[in-house]
């Protein structure tokens, strides 16, 4: 006799979530690990020492409701009005996927010019949204007019964009801007890498967020915690779908810390990512000469169209060097048609990192050249 029916926890589960498989890129210990587009030299000295002062007391308690006292600091790092919205999260990843919650009904859509950000997707799906990917021109020029055409609820944009490095024009930034029938979120995680912001579209257009981390450049992406800015009322409603205490304490005493000006706050960020940008080239150029052809960055990263990409990444890691593989590149653009739409997604660290990874790429291919 069959008893009642009894569902599994996967029966009850939402369909989304039952198909969205665990993000797990291919990692382990490596000793040099240039996978993730952190900061590579560290955290800055203020935000250590803040931690390392947090009394007792303070974690005992509740940290505060929305980070208050950190969008001061925010918006005057920003350079923006005083009376600019800011909300932050546990990660800019929290942020988007609050945003998305609090614009998209179950069905709507949300478009962005792939690839990009591989969470994108997947935010999208977990919160019952349709994911409607616009492939980049040739030249990762972006074809606005179609991204526009979606009409999606939430557009998309990164500039630097992860994976590929590239850079939006201003042009086609203020154009998605003005045109997008839904809220556009600007995603400038790498912003301190590049060389201009669109930060000051954020603050004209009042559907505009402009995503920010403490994760790349600040060197805190262990602490968690990244924000938007935008009109208040914008950041208002993100933050309604995102709920409270979200960014914890030691979080925020780190932040506001390394947010200070001084050299071993702000001033410590801004030269390290400098020298980011100046070791970037640097890399690029020994890749260039050894015959690769990485896409022009404007991050701390390098994308370098690889055939057979996992296999490569997979070689390194034997030799201790841990890069991330990128595969099914839109083969239509010319850069990955030749690698048949494989990349490496390389971070930029100190030069030892740097010689390390192109000493174990030298051995690799010490016979066939790429
Ligand atoms: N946006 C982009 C473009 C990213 O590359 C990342 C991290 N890889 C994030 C957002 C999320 O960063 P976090 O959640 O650490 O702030």
């Amino acid at each position: 006799m069959s008893g009642p029916w009894r569902p599994s926890p996967a029966d009850l589960a939402r369909p989304e979530v039952r198909a969205l498989p665990r993000y797990s890129p291919e990692g382990g210990l490596c000793a040099v690990d240039v996978s993730d587009n952190t900061n590579l030299w560290g955290a800055p000295p203020a935000a250590l020492r803040a931690l390392q002062e947090t009394p007792g007391g303070a974690l005992a308690r509740y940290p505060t409701l929305y980070s208050e006292p950190l969008r001061t600091r925010i918006v005057r790092y920003l350079e923006l009005p005083s009376e600019t919205g800011v909300v932050l999260g546990c990660g800019s990843d929290d942020v988007i996927d609050s945003a998305m919650r609090a614009f998209g009904q179950p069905g709507d859509r949300v478009a962005f010019a792939a690839p990009t950000f591989s969470m994108i997707p997947t935010f999208a799906r977990l919160n019952a949204l349709e994911p409607v990917a616009v492939p980049y021109a040739e030249g990762f020029t972006l074809d606005v007019e179609r991204l526009v055409e979606r009409g999606a609820k939430v557009t998309y944009l990164c500039t630097p964009n992860n994976p590929t490095a590239t850079l939006l024009s201003r042009a086609a930034v203020e154009y998605v801007a003005e045109h997008a029938r839904g809220i556009v979120l600007l995603d400038e995680a790498y912003a301190e890498f590049a060389p201009e912001t669109f930060a000051d579209i954020a603050v004209r257009f009042d559907r505009v967020l402009l995503l920010r981390t403490f994760s790349k450049a600040f060197g805190l992406a262990g602490l968690r915690v990244g924000y938007a800015v935008g009109s208040p009322a914008l950041c208002g409603l993100v933050e309604r779908a995102r709920g409270p205490y979200k960014v914890n304490a030691l979080a925020e005493r780190a932040v506001s810390a390394a947010l200070e000006e001084g050299e071993e706050g702000v001033q410590w960020v801004r030269a390290h990512a400098a020298l980011a940008v100046e070791t970037r080239a640097r890399l690029a150029e020994a890749l260039t000469a050894r015959g690769w052809a990485p896409l022009p960055s404007g991050a701390n990263f390098l994308c370098v169209p690889v055939r057979d990409a996992a296999a490569v990444a997979a070689a390194l890691r034997t030799r201790g060097v841990l890069v991330r593989a990128l595969g099914g590149l839109d083969r239509s653009l010319e850069c990955f048609a030749r690698s048949d739409g494989g990349a490496l997604r390389i971070g930029v660290g100190p030069w030892p990192m740097m010689h390390r990874l192109l000493e174990a790429l030298d051995g690799l291919f010490a016979e066939q050249r790429p």
